[in-house]
């Protein structure tokens, strides 16, 4: 296939451990900026699917080159922003938990959207916060507070100086990038000395990637590497940091969300239905496939 790059696994030698999964389910031309917005409505678009059999990291084979994700990416719509008000408290929750007294000076966000973890970070007490997004229209939505702070684009080594961060998170990013060992490794360099990392990402081996197979949402062509437990904590330990948790994630999302992002048929009818009945709109804690990781740079 010409215009596409090769994806190795990221942690054995040679391609031995790949074992083929799913073909690749969309042609030349498919692919465009409403595909690639995150926490939309699923396109079923995926990549060819590889799994590596000796750590079970789940990957797509071929992809597009990243000036291409970067274009696609630029021009995304934020279609979940009337989320952000339940995700922001989701993602501080295990902060609170696994990284008790932690330095709350500079935070910074790695694919921040419109800045809604940034508003959460400062309200909690951090004295500094700043994103990266490639969403224009994301920055756009940003609040006043943390709008300064974002830059658009990708994250890049020469963004900011090295050892400027006490926190550096990132949530459903990880696993939409074509090099995650070399983010991850720039994340360290970005850190001070005892700063932490903080990263959900779905988990490729999660209830709902077992019972939805390729109709999972996450079998999709915004995801590159798919991580579980293992591989995330694999992932963060080759780039030189230390695990302090890792932990499953659970989403209080809306009815009507749960409803909008599951592989189901007649889901118009179930949303009219659940709205008829007044209860799209009430909170359901789910552990449907989210896993995070805290982790220090010692
Ligand atoms: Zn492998």
């Amino acid at each position: 296939m010409s215009g596409y790059i090769t994806k190795q696994c990221l942690f054995c030698g040679d391609d031995a451990c790949l074992r083929d999964v799913y073909a690749r389910n969309f042609q030349d031309g498919d692919l465009d900026s409403d595909v690639f917005s995150a926490r939309r409505v699923t396109e079923h678009f995926h990549y060819k699917m590889v799994r590596c059999a000796n750590t079970g990291l789940l990957f797509s084979r071929e992809i597009l080159p990243d000036e291409a994700l970067e274009r696609l990416y630029a021009g995304s719509k934020v279609t979940f922003s009337g989320y952000a008000g339940i995700i922001r408290k989701d993602y501080w929750r295990p902060l609170e938990r696994y990284a008790k007294g932690m330095r709350m000076g500079a935070a910074l966000e790695i694919g921040c959207s419109s800045g809604f973890f940034l508003e959460e970070l400062l309200e909690r007490g951090f004295r500094e916060v700043h994103g990266c997004e490639p969403s224009l229209e994301a920055k756009a939505l940003a609040a006043d507070t943390v709008k300064e702070g974002i830059r658009t684009g990708f994250f890049t080594d020469e963004a900011y100086p090295d050892g400027s961060f006490d926190l550096i998170c990132s949530f459903q990013t990880l696993d939409h990038l074509s090099d995650p060992l070399a983010v991850l490794r720039t994340c360290h360099a970005k850190l001070k000395p005892g700063g932490l990392a903080y990263f959900i990402v779905h988990n490729a081996d999660g209830l709902q990637a077992k019972v939805f197979g390729e109709k999972s949402p996450i079998i999709d062509v915004e995801h590159i590497y798919l991580f579980n437990p293992a591989t995330l904590a694999m992932a963060v330990e080759k780039s030189g940091f230390e695990t302090v948790k890792a932990f499953p994630i659970s989403n209080s999302y809306p009815l009507e969300y749960w409803i909008n992002h599951a592989p189901l048929p007649f889901k118009k009818t179930l949303l009219a239905a659940s709205r008829g009945m007044g209860l799209s709109g009430i909170g359901v804690p789910l552990r449907l496939g989210n896993i995070g990781i805290v982790a220090r740079k010692n």
